[in-house]
């Protein structure tokens, strides 16, 4: 049997930073995930910004953690080897309406201590980039743009790297604790086979499902509701016309509509909506959602053309709230004595991403007032990514090339990945072998012909590296098989 000091229930972003922060004491840490990966949740099912925090109300925990977050994030993807972009963002109006809130959000963001935020109009709007829709903006100088995916996984890696184990494909159905060891014993369904795990601490990380967890651990059922929303992404082509993110005057509740925000490799996203929805996992776009992004989107980014379009998805912010009246509330970040050994964490929305590490900060420092743990005294904060082939000078691939001669070999032709990338992915330190671990890792796939060309090649290097048959290759969950057997 499995035995940890900590178990962190939930590999997103949130559950991943926890892990991270946690690693740099001398605990003996499991990480639980359902999924056969990190990052399967909503923490992959987002826009990619690093939020300001001018939206948030003062005081409360989004607003300190986005600011702290954001505050510490050129330092965070150095150490992490992440991209990031400090683009700004340009929150735009169209209406006396749209000024009011603007200025409204101004002097919040300004409570939270947010820099350098300035109303400014048209003519400096076209300088900072001239194919942002409306009429007027709010300039965010400390916004920016990252890789949620890469993020989260890079998190993880590194903390896999300092001790931490994750046991992937492993669900927790059951909590119990035996009052005299003080241990929690957690009832697994791990590859499809039930499975107890001990821990002393439980963490909860998990996201969609955290009121379940909550209840389990004791705690109340906190309601939440699901606000999904859909996105388009924009190939390249369109990627090319827009350098900032584009959003519209939030709302009286500090909501945002459809925006168009450029990714780190080049595309752009439209979206999210926002409506509301009770299926914990629902993650379909439907036809209605996508043709009003087209129309929304055009507002924000009005170089958006049909044409630019080459896939969608969706997202889930589970917003915690109070049933009496409605009203959405904070993050819950909470450990008491009645629940022992427990930090729960529920409502974990928007702006999770920017705030996972700050929150992990928190949760471990409950653990470590208890605990007093020596410090992991082989603790790195470092952590480095795959070199990626087209990012590279024309010398620099030569280079590589006459090092190691896979990366002459192209798998990817859209995105210019090469073998030498993807045996990298493969051997990554969690022992991810689903092909999207792979195209997660490297954007193999991820381009014009999402992956027609290069999805059977990826398949054919996971077997031989692997050593497992065509037939036991996943594609991204347990048994989704890609080949079931010979056809000729
Ligand atoms: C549309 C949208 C846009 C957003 N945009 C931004 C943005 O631009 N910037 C920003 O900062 N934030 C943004 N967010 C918020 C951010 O994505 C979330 O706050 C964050 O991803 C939450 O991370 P998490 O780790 O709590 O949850 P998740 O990523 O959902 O992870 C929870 C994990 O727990 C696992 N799990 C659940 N139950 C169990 C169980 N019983 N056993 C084992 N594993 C379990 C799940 O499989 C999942 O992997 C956005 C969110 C959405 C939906």
């Amino acid at each position: 049997m499995d035995m940890f000091d900590v178990v962190i229930i939930g590999a997103g972003v949130v559950g991943s930073a926890v892990a991270r922060e946690l690693s740099r004491y001398n605990f003996s840490i499991g990480v639980l995930e359902k999924e056969l990966d990190v990052a399967c949740g909503n923490s992959s099912r987002n826009t990619g910004m690093l939020h300001a925090g001018f939206t948030y109300k003062p005081g409360s925990l989004k607003a300190l953690c986005a600011v702290e977050g954001n505050r510490e994030f050129d330092r965070v993807a150095e150490e992490l080897d992440v991209p990031f972009h400090r683009t700004g963002k340009l929150v735009v109006g169209f209406t006396e309406q749209d000024r009011k809130n603007l200025l409204k959000y101004k002097e919040i963001g300004e409570r939270n201590g947010v820099e350098g935020m300035e109303i400014i109009g048209k003519d400096k709007m076209n300088q900072i980039d001239p194919n942002a829709g409306g009429e007027f903006a709010m300039y965010v100088p400390s916004s920016g743009i990252l890789d949620p995916m890469q993020y989260t996984i890079a998190l993880a890696e590194n903390a896999c790297l300092n001790g931490v184990r994750f046991l992937l494909g492993c669900q927790a159905v059951s909590i119990d604790r035996d009052k005299e060891s003080g241990f929690y014993s957690i009832g697994t369904e791990h590859h499809g086979e039930r499975k107890e795990i001990r821990s002393r601490w439980i963490v909860n990380c998990a996201g969609m499902y955290a009121s379940e967890i909550s209840q389990m651990l004791g705690y109340p059922y906190y309601p939440v509701k699901g606000f999904k929303g859909e996105y388009y992404v924009l190939d390249k082509k369109a990627g090319k016309y827009l350098s900032i993110p584009v959003y519209p005057a939030p709302n009286d509740r500090g909501g945002f509509a459809t925006h168009a925000t450029p990714t780190m490799d080049g595309n752009v996203l439209v979206g999210p909506d926002s409506y509301i929805t009770e299926d914990r996992e629902d993650y379909k776009a439907t036809k209605e959602h996508m043709d009003g992004l087209f129309e929304d989107g055009k507002k924000m980014f009005p170089q958006m053309k049909r044409e630019y379009f080459i896939r969608n998805f969706a997202g889930i912010r589970w917003k915690r709230y109070d049933p009496d009246t409605g009203e959405i509330l904070d993050f819950l970040l909470e450990a008491d004595e009645d629940h022992p050994c427990t930090v729960n964490l529920v409502g974990i929305e928007s702006p999770g991403v920017t705030c996972a590490l700050p929150l992990a900060r928190r949760a471990v420092s409950i653990i470590v007032q208890k605990e007093h743990p020596e410090p992991n005294q082989q603790f790195t904060p470092f952590r480095k990514g795959i070199r990626r082939f087209y990012e590279m000078t024309l010398e620099q691939k030569g280079k590589a090339i006459e090092e190691n001669g896979d990366f002459g070999e192209i798998v990817c032709r859209c995105e210019s990945v090469t073998k030498a990338e993807i045996l990298e992915a493969i051997h990554n330190p969690l022992g991810v072998h689903t092909v999207t671990g792979i195209k997660n890792r490297t954007r193999a796939s991820m381009g014009r012909c999402q992956g027609g060309y290069c999805e059977t090649r990826i398949t054919a290097l996971i077997e031989k590296e692997c050593g497992v048959l065509e037939t036991q290759v996943r594609y991204n969950k347990e048994h989704s098989y890609i080949f079931t057997g010979k056809v000729r």
